[in-house]
């Protein structure tokens, strides 16, 4: 089994269930290695409900640090989701500095102006195409896959609707921001969590594997786990697929390289 690498706690207010219990069901499923990634505290408060707030960020990690030395059987790493939302860029620089994080996701839940609180999520343009609205979180996800902060992309085509993959109607911007990543030499990551909604796919799709693969770009697993039982969700799955993409590199964090 390969790490998982996007792991919540219950921090965040909307993830249940102890660390340990994460911990326990890696260790279950052998699982070699694990990344708690936890919502990072935003500025102003921005989006509290769903989050840490600042002052907890410290006990975050020193609870991370105390699931190391109880369970040396597992390797455990300490990481955040952070999200990229404009003027916040100099936030995360001097949070990134003053905390050492080995994983640093980028995921874009919010855009600046838009409607319904800027959430990627329930966002309303009844007179827009499509490709417009993929294009505004295109161009945030690559603004901030430049800022040079991150280490991995979390989701990403979270934004897609069970209609349109990005991949159809936003061929060149997908391409762009691929090169970027290579460029930036983030890895994307398979994040499972699709598969237990609606949408019932990976993020990315699967199609975009042959890409990444082209591009010499990386990969890792996320269960994005809000529940322990959620843990290596689907990895199993998802390890079958991977075999037929031979020449798709996977990144380990762990031992800080990249092998084919
Ligand atoms: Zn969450
Ligand atoms: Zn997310």
């Amino acid at each position: 089994m390969r790490p998982d690498y996007h792991i919540h706690t219950k921090r965040c207010k909307h993830a249940v269930g102890e660390m340990h219990e994460y911990v326990e069901k890696a260790i279950e499923l052998k699982i070699p290695e694990i990344a708690f990634t936890d919502h990072i505290p935003l500025p102003d408060n921005f989006d509290l409900p769903h989050r840490m707030a600042m002052e907890e960020l410290e006990d975050y990690l020193n609870d991370i640090e105390k699931m190391k030395s109880k369970y040396p059987e597992i390797v455990i790493r300490s990481g955040i989701e952070a999200d990229f939302y404009d003027g916040y860029e100099n936030y995360l620089y001097q949070t990134f500095k003053r905390y050492d994080f080995d994983i640093k996701i980028i995921s874009v839940h919010f855009i600046k102006n838009w409607p319904q609180n800027n959430w990627v999520f329930s966002y309303y343009f009844p007179d827009r195409p499509i490709q417009a609205i993929y294009s505004d979180y295109l161009q945030a996800l690559k603004r901030g896959v430049n800022t040079g902060l991150f280490n991995i992309v979390g989701h990403f085509d979270l934004i897609k609707d069970e209609d349109t993959s990005l991949l159809k109607s936003n061929k060149i911007e997908v391409m762009d921001i691929l090169q970027c990543i290579k460029d930036q030499a983030l890895a994307i990551e398979i994040n499972t969590s699709g598969l237990r909604k609606d949408i019932d796919e990976t993020y990315p799709d699967l199609n975009l594997l042959t890409y990444l693969e082209k591009y010499g770009i990386p990969v890792t697993l996320g269960s994005d786990a809000h529940k322990p039982e959620q843990v290596g969700y689907k990895f199993d799955y998802i390890e079958k697929v991977l075999l037929n993409y031979p020449k798709l590199k996977r990144r380990n964090i762990h031992e800080g390289n990249i092998h084919d």
